[in-house]
């Protein structure tokens, strides 16, 4: 035999490996969904790359999963028929954490533990590869990729801190194309070695993947034999000894094993949305983007005409982990498939603008080539009629939820989302019309929950022209301004703007239902109850004194001036007209710094 090597994990692994077991001990069965969506992305993989060698599928070979288990050895083999791994690959793949799934395994963990959280989490994060040793002593991957002659294994232990490497050479495990897992199941564990446990678990975890899978089953059929009937038999039925022996029927059962089919494997978009429940779209939610939550509301739809597209979008329960996400439109959250061919997740503000990037979900194109490249991508009108669509989608999708019964499913999108949004206020002008209704402020007068601008309008006095908003760091600060007096005397509601994104976002609307959003902390605010005799009078009696103010303190204010806008405060601090606000100017300092 070729020697085998011995290579060390590179630092992280050794001690994830240990997490993850310890940590997700409750639950385990995680481990088959992540093997089994490896498999899958391998099969992908390898068809995406067929499209432009053919000859790769030339071996006449199935796109398939199959999945043994041997009870009484407490062994499971899970063999794929995919693109395989190169000898190369294997180290790099299965020995390094790299981008995958595990990275995001170990950030999240650490969030939780710096959140002092006593991490639930944890259980919502695809570990990948690793996580067949949470069930598993020892993993042995055997795989053969059409771009080398020669299969290669790949044999680790839970708890070791390295892996061995070599050739196959056992002509019993030769595999044609593609990947065969063995794990070797801990002593406790062995019970997920009965076929019918890993059938319920494939149930649960992959009815929709793609690619059929295949489950090693003992079955059993009923066939009639003859038989000789029992002499003694005969006799009690008062039958002649020395008659000739009679022949009877009986029906036993023929055991065998075969493999079986254990999923449906016709797309969940493809299929007609009145026959798919909520559950089955949650399901494969679930299993596609590796969540844990349900999603808060899920749309599937189909587009005729112009471009021809099938989409299912989600929006999640939660944003994910990580805090400048909202400027990383690189999320990998829409997957591509051009006629069921998956051809990218990988996208860069191609299909969402990048405030919607948190939208999840699959789009099938029968319009675009096979073989579409980024730059095909970028440039295509077919795309840009699509992102159009897709996007008008997304707001009909969270539209709905905010006219859910349940108000709180519309107020856990906000805490999630609501930043997103009014980032859409100041990059998307073309969707005002379908942003503005679905934003969400605290005000004056309802400083404990959000209400919506058409909440606002609604509660406007008979003569109020229009939206007025004080924008402040906190809703304390922003209730005891002088600014308010006068509107709170006049009963006008007047929107807290809390969050430092608010006021650009309100800026750039400039209008909601042909009325101004208006600072109530700018010079010269006009609530339209103007007397400009008093005015005069006031201004006349008071000239001087203003004069002795401004001269007193220079240079730090422009102008000293009478105003009608208090009614209990002597004076308040405003901003000049064209200037920034209070508030801008104190975000502007903490940005320079
Ligand atoms: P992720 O799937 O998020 O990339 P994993 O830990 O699940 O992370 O897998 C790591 C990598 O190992 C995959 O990206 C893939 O390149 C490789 N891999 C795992 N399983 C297979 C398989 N069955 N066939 C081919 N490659 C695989
Ligand atoms: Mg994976």
């Amino acid at each position: 035999d070729p020697p085998a090597e011995k290579f060390e994990y590179q630092a992280e692994v050794s001690r994830l490996m240990d997490l993850i077991v310890h940590s997700l001990y409750s639950n385990k069965d995680v481990f088959l969904r992540e093997l089994i969506s490896n498999a899958s992305d391998a099969l992908d993989k390898l068809r995406f790359l067929s499209v432009t060698e053919p000859g790769l599928l030339n071996d006449g070979l199935d796109l398939d999963i199959r999945v043994q288990s041997d009870k009484d050895n407490g062994i499971v083999t899970i063999t794929d028929s995919g693109i395989g791994m190169t000898k190369q690959e294997l180290v790099d793949c299965l020995g390094t954490i790299a981008q995958s799934g595990t990275a995001k395994f170990l950030k999240a963990l650490k969030d939780s533990k710096d959140a002092g959280s006593d991490n639930n989490l944890i259980g919502q994060f695809g570990v990948g590869f690793y996580s067949a040793f949470l069930v598993s002593d020892k993993v042995v991957v055997s795989t053969k990729s059409p771009k080398s002659d020669k299969q290669y294994v790949w044999e680790g232990e839970a708890n070791a801190s390295s892996y061995l490497v070599r050739e196959e050479t056992d002509p019993e495990k030769m595999l044609p194309r593609g990947t065969r897992l063995t794990l070797y199941l801990k002593r406790d564990d062995k019970g997920f070695a009965h076929p019918e446990r890993i059938e319920k678990l494939l149930k649960n975890y992959s009815q929709f993947v793609s690619f059929p899978i295949y489950t090693w089953k003992e079955k059993g059929f009923t066939k009639e034999v003859e038989v000789d009937e029992d002499p003694a038999e005969a006799k009690k039925d008062g039958g002649d000894e020395n008659a000739e022996k009679k022949k009877k029927t009986k029906t036993v059962v023929e055991r065998y094993w075969d493999w079986e089919l254990t999923n449906e494997t016709k797309p969940i978009w493809l299929r007609n949305p009145k026959e798919v429940s909520t559950d089955e779209y949650n399901e494969f939610y679930k299993m596609t983007f590796n969540e844990y939550l349900e999603p808060l509301a899920s749309s599937h739809f189909t587009t005729e005409g112009e471009v021809e597209f099938r989409s299912v979008l989600y929006v999640p329960a939660i944003a994910p982990m990580g805090k400048d996400d909202i400027t990383n439109p690189k999320t990998k959250n829409i997957r591509l498939y051009v006629k069921r061919v998956f051809i990218s997740d990988d996208f860069d503000g191609e299909l969402f603008p990048r405030y919607l990037s948190f939208v999840k979900g699959v789009v099938d194109s029968n319009d675009l080539p096979l073989n579409v490249s980024r730059e095909i991508l970028q440039e295509s009108r077919i795309v840009r009629i699509m992102k159009k669509r897709l996007v008008r989608k997304a707001f009909d999708m969270i539209l709905g939820i905010s006219m859910s019964e349940n108000r709180e499913d519309y107020e856990k999108f906000w805490e999630n989302f609501g930043k997103h949004l009014k980032l859409g206020c100041i990059e998307d002008r073309e969707n005002h019309k379908r942003i503005a209704p679905l934003l969400r402020f605290f005000s004056s007068q309802s400083e404990d929950y959000v209400i919506s601008l058409d909440e606002y309008v609604e509660n406007m006095q008979p003569e109020q022209k229009d939206i007025y908003y004080i924008a402040a760091d906190s809703v304390t600060s922003a209730r005891s301004t002088p600014f308010l007096e006068k509107l709170t005397e006049k009963k006008y509601e007047v929107l807290y703007l809390v969050d430092p994104i608010d006021e650009v976002a309100i800026q750039n609307l400039k209008s909601y239902k042909e009325k101004n959003f208006v600072d109530i902390s700018k010079e010269d605010l006009d609530l339209g109850d103007k007397n400009e005799e008093k005015e005069k009078e006031v201004k006349q009696e008071f000239g001087q004194t203003c004069d002795w103010i401004k001269k007193r303190l220079g240079d730090k204010v422009a102008s000293v001036q009478i105003s009608s806008r208090l009614s209990t405060s002597p004076c308040v601090l405003v901003s000049g007209k064209f200037g920034w606000s209070a508030n801008m100017e104190r975000l502007m300092k903490a940005q320079s710094l």
